[in-house]
């Protein structure tokens, strides 16, 4: 069998973790496998590298980032082979280059273009576990990139498509995905299975245990792959193509994402083309926008109304100087922001057959005391944006409401306890 497995930066946090991974990588090589093991930066290391370099210029080059950014997983590979050498195996670790990985040029957030695993090949052909530099790649004017934040899960799924593996692994510090992330919400149940698209929507709306565009590549490319700990031998989440029996299930998880900034723009001109002027120029600034509402407005001789949107903390800034940037050309009154919010959502690819489930999530919120400042909806998802004082609780409360099973099993367990 060819199995690919990736270890994320908590499960190669120190010596003792990487010796660990070692045990595990000799156990599947020992029964006969070809492994090619991708690891990420030991944990905190990808941060503290960004943040020396914003102690130098608030934004440093991309290029120069990639290049310093890519130094954090070739120092677990190193040590990640020298492990397994301690062990008596042969294993030889490759850079993303090496691995054969080319992207576009898009420096700290490149695309994959192309992987061309023929050293991979020969070096599992000659007996070797193979180990590579997670959420790098090359450019093919051989320039250093990386994959965006958690990219390190895209170069397992890519890797594992190219390979044809017949097993693709995700190790990391929980034992899979579970209904709300579990180190907020105790009694949230680890799921058996799960669909690409509701992993898709689960990631890309804040549950960070898979990086959402590796999850598209895997719904892509067709590669199921097991999300599991590291840290026991226990089974995790199968993520695969959905299945009719996934429907009976109606709400499989919820997310939460804290990384959110509202902006609210006051009396823009009621009249074609003023959204298309805002999210125009927000869009070729390449600044992309979630959630929007639009007011309707009172029919006056020149009717105004108030557009919000929501946008990723980090690019907050950037809007709001653009939109200032082109306040009196727009016509607009006043610019507000806040990013002290967070949005919540619950997935479901059984809500496509279900009525009323939004009305569920407000109720309960409503019971709650709990506020919602903005909705949206998709076919299998419903988003709320609340206070960020709220978004832990709000979480809970829709927890219980959804999954009441896993409170009461709770209950049960602590009773007994
Ligand atoms: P790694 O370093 O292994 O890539 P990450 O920190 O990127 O691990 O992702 C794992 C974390 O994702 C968990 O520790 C957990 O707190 C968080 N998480 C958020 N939502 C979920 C969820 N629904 N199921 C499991 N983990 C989740
Ligand atoms: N080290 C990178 C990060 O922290 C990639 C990864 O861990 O997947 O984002
Ligand atoms: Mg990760």
């Amino acid at each position: 069998m060819l199995v690919v497995q990736k270890y994320g930066g908590t499960s190669v946090a120190n010596l003792e973790r990487i010796k660990n991974v070692a045990s595990r990588i000799a156990e599947y090589w020992e029964r006969g496998d070809q492994v090619v093991v991708v690891v990420s930066a030991m944990s905190g290391v990808t941060d503290s590298l960004i943040k020396m370099a914003h102690g130098l210029l608030p934004s440093p080059n991309r290029r120069e980032m990639d290049v310093l950014l890519a130094t954090g997983e070739q120092t677990t590979i190193a040590l990640t082979a020298i492990a397994l050498h301690a062990l008596g195996i042969p294993a030889t670790s490759m850079t993303g280059a090496q691995a054969g990985i080319t992207t576009d040029g898009a420096h700290t957030r490149a695309k994959i273009r192309n992987v061309s695993p023929v050293r991979i090949r020969q070096c599992l052909n000659a007996g070797h576990v193979v180990i590579v530099a997670g959420f790098q790649g090359q450019t093919d004017d051989d320039d250093i990139t990386t994959l965006g934040r958690g990219g390190s899960d895209l170069t397992a799924i890519a890797l594992a498509a190219a390979l044809k593996a017949d097993l693709c692994q995700i190790y990391t510090d929980v034992e899979g995905v579970y209904t709300a992330d579990p180190r907020i919400v105790p009694n949230a149940q680890k799921l058996d299975e799960i669909s690409y698209d509701e992993m898709l929507e689960l990631a890309s709306l804040g549950a960070k245990v898979m990086q959402s565009r590796s999850v598209e590549f895997a719904k892509k490319f067709e590669v199921i792959f097991e999300v599991r700990s590291s840290m026991n031998k226990k089974p995790g989440t199968i993520v695969k193509e959905e299945t009719k029996s996934m429907e009976d299930v109606i709400i499989r998880g919820i997310s939460m994402d804290k990384n959110q900034a509202k902006v609210t723009l006051a009396q823009v001109p009621d009249r074609p083309g003023s959204a298309a002027r805002v999210f125009g120029a927000l869009g070729d600034a390449n600044l992309s926008v979630d959630m929007i509402i639009q007011n309707g407005s009172p029919k006056t001789a020149e009717p105004c109304t108030d557009i919000s949107f929501t946008i990723e903390k980090p690019f907050l800034k950037r809007a709001t100087d653009l939109l200032l940037g082109i306040k009196n050309d727009l016509g607009f009154n006043g610019l507000a922001h806040d990013d002290q919010i967070a949005k919540i959502s619950i997935v479901g690819v059984g809500m496509k057959s279900h009525s009323g489930v939004a009305a569920q999530m407000f109720r309960a919120l409503a019971e709650a005391g709990i506020n919602i400042q903005m909705i949206s909806t998709s076919e299998i998802k419903v988003s709320i944006i609340v206070d960020i004082e709220n978004a832990d609780t709000a979480l809970k409360v829709l927890h219980a409401a959804f999954f009441p099973e896993a409170a009461k099993a709770d209950k049960i367990a602590t009773a007994k306890n």
